[in-house]
């Protein structure tokens, strides 16, 4: 099963060239990606239009990835779905939905688990596994689409793992989602979260898909930032925060600046006032639009029983959003989904392991 081809991870250009030694029409071409791609089938045998003969030999050689959801949390007050996923290698994966008034927003990961060690972050815990293929990031949207009979509009590359450290097939996953033979999600709703990978930011911007660039700042200056997140000793501030003016200036899309608030860490006003200095640069670079260039998004950190951190009282992070937006700068607090199903990223998929663990012996 695992040694044939994921029919998935090829593009109409690779499905067409795939199909022509069995002589597959190109409109038959175009029905089977389709099938896989707009409607997100999870077999040949649902391919009703295609010639059984036909699907009986796509099915020989070519697999399609499945997303097998081990659980699926609901939460009763917003409609919020987290869900557990394994893949065909027994490992698993989050991915989140979120229901908003503009649409349905799927989190993604892109990665098992990730090496960037960001010290609040529960993925981090175990390393990384493994990349995701771009077919299996395309099966995490498709799963929760056919799961609630809805399109899905938005999509956050957020979930486990540093989409930059897998580049390849992230831009392919992009391409393919963004393909109007697919789902065709605009890029401007899909935003990539990076830890601030220099050369994957700078690479991203020549890609001609110009999705909403989230920077995991966190923290107002190069000593802070590497005390929470070891990857900044390897990028130092200045040089991430230039990489993120050469998006903007490329692309033109907002950048988001995500800071994770923890309590005592990085939330006195001081270091609120260091951060608008930080990013002054950024406002002088607006061109103009009613946004601006970029805005910051404070996350209130989730507790993760691995980690002391712990999230602010509601009187400090007020304080700290204050002195920021007395300097003119666009401030949101990130609304907590799924508050009932809550759980800090990663964490899900942790207990999900330990659990599994517990009960195989
Ligand atoms: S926050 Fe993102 S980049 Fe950092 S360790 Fe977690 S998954 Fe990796």
């Amino acid at each position: 099963m695992v040694d044939t081809v994921d029919i998935c991870e090829l593009n109409m250009d690779e499905l067409t060239e795939a199909l022509k030694p069995l002589s597959v029409k190109s409109f038959r071409t175009a029905q089977i990606y389709d099938w896989l791609h707009k409607r997100g089938v999870l077999s040949f045998q649902e391919m009703t239009n295609i010639p059984l003969s036909l699907r009986e030999e796509l099915g020989q050689r070519y697999r399609i990835t499945v997303m097998e959801a081990e659980d699926i949390l609901i939460s009763k007050l917003d409609g919020t779905r987290k869900y557990i996923f394994s893949l065909y290698d027994g490992n698993c994966i989050e991915a989140v939905l979120m229901r908003y008034k503009h649409g349905n927003s799927v989190c993604i990961s892109s990665q098992v688990g990730c090496s960037m060690g960001c010290r609040f972050c529960a993925s981090t815990i175990d390393g990384c596994v493994r990349n995701l293929t771009a077919a299996e990031m395309l099966a995490e949207v498709y799963r929760i689409g056919r799961d609630i009979k809805e399109r899905i509009s938005n999509i956050v590359i957020m979930g486990s793992g540093e989409p930059l450290d897998n580049y390849d097939e992230v831009v392919k996953f992009l391409r393919m989602i963004t393909d109007e033979n697919g789902l065709n999600i605009s890029a401007r709703n899909i935003t990539l979260s990076t830890c601030g990978i220099v050369p994957g930011i700078l690479k991203l911007a020549d890609e001609g898909i110009p999705v909403t660039l989230a920077l995991s700042l966190h923290a107002p200056s190069q000593e802070k930032r590497e005390e929470i997140m070891p990857i900044a000793k390897k990028y130092r501030l200045n040089e991430v925060l230039d990489a993120c003016m050469h998006y903007y200036r490329k692309t033109g899309r907002r950048l988001s600046f995500e800071y994770s608030v923890i309590s005592g860490v990085n939330d006195n006003v001081t270091e609120a006032g260091m951060l608008a200095g930080l990013l002054k640069r950024f406002k002088g670079a607006s061109r103009g639009g009613r946004d601006g260039a970029f805005h910051i998004n404070l996350i209130p950190v989730n507790p993760i029983k691995e980690r002391s951190y712990r999230s602010p009282d509601r009187s400090t992070l007020m304080r700290f959003k204050d002195t920021l937006e007395s300097e003119g700068i666009n401030v949101t607090v990130r609304r907590e989904m799924g508050r009932d199903i809550s759980s800090a990223c990663g964490q899900l998929r942790r207990r999900y392991i330990e659990n599994a663990g517990s009960g195989s012996d």
